[in-house]
């Protein structure tokens, strides 16, 4: 049998571990991914830029847009 762990675990430990509240806000800091195209300079093509952002009360209206 092999040895499985599931997606449902990972989220819950790195939810157990990661957690944070923010100082300024005291809200818990959420980490959302965020996709932005960045231009290339000579060639003009777009590339896809994956980053992890972190959102709590401070950005969210930023980041999320609303
Ligand atoms: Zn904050």
């Amino acid at each position: 049998m092999a040895k499985q762990q599931t997606f449902s675990d990972k989220v819950a430990k790195a939810q157990s571990s990661g957690l944070h509240k923010c100082p300024v806000c005291d809200t818990p800091v959420t980490h959302i991914r965020v996709i932005s195209p960045t231009q290339q300079g000579a060639s003009g093509g777009y590339r896809f830029q994956r980053r992890i952002q972190a959102v709590c009360k401070c950005n969210s209206a930023e980041v999320l847009g609303n």
